[in-house]
């Protein structure tokens, strides 16, 4: 019988939601987690090998399934306590597929927080960093080490671009009023979603039977042939048919829950949208990991004259900066309504969108 051993189970789950969330973008990121915690054990040289970080997210035992290809055995409910949810295990193998051949992010550190995410004005190239000594003191700077490029070598001070950096995200912040409407909204999603649950068990319901109903007509045609690759090809089918089947269950059960209430699972969400500087001012590094990925669709372009670019918004804050252009249309007087809502702001991709990112993020 398997238990959960702390503080290591922790520390892998913390690793595989981050993953399936997308909190750590690549598995490298998810290397660098693991690494940066004294108590996950590591090989000879003091590292987490790439391999294992693989294996982990791989594991369906973390979800509380076994399975053992040897006896063709499938995703067999395990008696042990499950570190994540079907469902999480299954965005992660999906996460894994997708993107066998995205880039690892640069590594970030302590010392100089935007390297690998401001990009050279010049060729767009990532910025590394790093310290130089002169007379008796060590300087910051960040540079393009791109060969070729006009700007190759030319380093810029680090104080420069980090100041400019709080600058432009103490611009993100919403204004007090704004805010307050946003929220207000964010709440009737919220209570809407509630409302609509009953109809979403149904049709869950429904996509369970119609998966099961498939699992078993594979299975007769397996009973049918003699064929060891044709039995095969079914197994494989039958096998993400089940990996569905419990995720369905999963979300049939989760439909049944209380649902935490709109203070308690926004809380968080909407401390960071009222002051993302708040947060970068703490100086915690995953803090500011999560904010340069929240805040920014790309790298920022900087220029050693002008300063930033125009910065890629992301969205929830496109959406705010749509609404604080548009206020005086966007609200009326009755009070709000979400579907009054969706045509107005003035940019078609922030009005179409407003609606699905508020929806998806509850
Ligand atoms: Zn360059």
């Amino acid at each position: 019988m398997l238990f959960p051993k702390e503080p290591l189970a922790s520390i892998v789950k913390e690793a595989l939601q981050g993953f399936a969330y997308g909190r750590f973008e690549s598995q490298a990121e998810v290397q660098r987690f693991l690494q940066s915690h004294a108590a996950y054990p590591k090989d000879k040289k003091g590292r987490v090998h790439m391999q294992r970080v693989t294996d982990l997210l791989r594991r369906e035992l973390y979800a509380g399934r076994i399975s053992s290809p040897k006896h063709k055995l499938y995703n067999i409910e395990g008696q042990h306590e499950p570190l994540i949810t079907m469902t999480e295990f299954v965005k992660i193998q999906e996460r894994l597929k997708s993107q066998s051949h995205a880039p690892a992010r640069k590594d970030v550190n302590k010392d100089f927080p935007l390297r690998g995410f401001v990009g050279c004005s010049c060729c767009g190239g990532a910025l590394t960093a790093g310290w130089t000594k002169g007379r008796g003191k060590y300087y910051g700077y960040y540079q393009c080490q791109k060969k070729g490029c006009d700007l190759y070598g030319k380093s810029i001070k680090k104080a420069d671009i980090e100041t400019n950096f709080e600058t432009l995200l103490k611009g993100l912040t919403p204004p007090q009023g704004l805010f307050k409407v946003a929220a207000a909204m964010f709440k009737e999603f919220y209570d809407e979603r509630a409302r609509k649950r009953h109809q979403e068990i149904f049709e869950v319901k429904k996509q369970k039977t119609t998966t099961e109903r498939k699992i078993n007509q594979l299975l007769e045609r397996i009973v049918e042939t003699d064929n060891a690759a044709v039995i095969q090809a079914y197994e494989g089918k039958i096998q993400n048919l089940e990996n569905e089947r419990i995720v369905l269950e999963e979300k049939i059960a989760n439909c049944g829950k209380k649902l935490p209430s709109f203070e308690e699972s926004s809380r968080t969400a909407l401390k960071f949208l009222e002051n993302p500087y708040k947060l970068w001012a703490g100086e915690v590094l995953e803090d500011r990991q999560d904010i340069l990925k929240l805040c920014f669709t790309d790298k920022l372009i900087y220029d050693k004259k002008e300063g930033y670019r125009t910065a890629p918004k992301s969205l929830p804050f496109k959406v705010l900066e749509g609404f604080d252009e548009s206020m005086s249309c966007m609200v009326p007087k009755a009070g709000l309504e979400p579907a009054r809502l969706t045509p107005l702001p003035p940019q078609d991709s922030v009005s179409t969108n407003s609606t699905t990112w508020a929806k998806n993020n509850y």
